[in-house]
C-alpha cells in the first residue's frame, strides 16, 4: 500500500506524466493508463512505439526493491520500458468498487 509520491521533479523537461522512475541501467518505468495495452513510448522522432505490453516475471533486483518481489510488471516487447499497472485498474481498492 505504499503509493506515495515522494520524487518529486524540480526540473521542468517534457514532462511524461506517466514515467514514474528510471533504473540505473536506464531502463524506463512507466504507469500505464487503465485499460493500456499497447505502449505509448515515444522515439526520438516522436514516433509512438505501439509495442505489446506483456506481463513480465524476470525484473532484477532494482525493481524488486521499487515494487517488490511479487510486482506486476509489464514489459514493451518493442523498446523494453516497463509498466506498472494503473492504480485505477487494481480489482479490489475498496475506494471505485462499486
Ligand atoms: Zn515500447
Amino acid at each position: 500500500m505504499d503509493n506515495t509520491n515522494a520524487e518529486a521533479p524540480e526540473v521542468p523537461v517534457v514532462p511524461d506524466v506517466h514515467l514514474v522512475a528510471t533504473l540505473t541501467d536506464g531502463t524506463k518505468v512507466r504507469q500505464r493508463v487503465p485499460r493500456m495495452r499497447a505502449c505509448t513510448e515515444k522515439d526520438e522522432k516522436g514516433k509512438m512505439c505501439a509495442g505489446h505490453l506483456k506481463r513480465w516475471y524476470f525484473f532484477g533486483d532494482e525493481v524488486k526493491a521499487k515494487y517488490g518481489a511479487n510486482a506486476e510488471i509489464y514489459r514493451c516487447e518493442h523498446c523494453k520500458t516497463l509498466y506498472i499497472p494503473n492504480p485505477t485498474e487494481k480489482p479490489r481498492t475498496g475506494t471505485l468498487a462499486w
